[in-house]
């Protein structure tokens, strides 16, 4: 059984999802780590959508109704394409994420020297 490794919420199958490598480097702490979907976006600082996810058949499975909802119109044929289209949205979606977690690295540095 996996668990998230935030909330420890356990997952099943429909609860399962790839994202973009891109996108998973910067969240995770190890890249097998496991996370539901609310707590990747907790650790995101946005929501998920549609083009974070990987082109990978097990995002085109059935899927849990938070995850659905954010898979929207998903389609495992996503491929090199529509992704291409998407470059600069995902290129500032993560531009807003590394500058999200650097003012947290700081803050958090920040405490520490106090
Ligand atoms: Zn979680």
């Amino acid at each position: 059984m996996a668990t998230c490794k935030d909330c420890k919420y356990e997952m099943f199958r429909e609860d399962h999802y790839s994202l973009r490598d891109s996108l998973w480097i910067l969240i995770c702490d190890n890249v097998r780590d496991i996370l539901c979907i609310e707590c990747a976006e907790r650790r995101c600082g946005r929501e998920i959508d549609v083009y974070d996810f990987q082109a990978l058949m097990i995002n085109a499975l059935p899927s849990s109704s938070a995850l659905a909802k954010r898979l929207g119109d998903f389609n495992e044929r996503f491929g090199p394409g529509p992704q291409r289209a998407v470059h600069e949205i995902m290129v500032h979606n993560d531009k807003r994420i590394r500058t999200q977690l650097a003012i947290q690295q700081n803050n958090e540095q920040g405490i520490t020297e106090l």
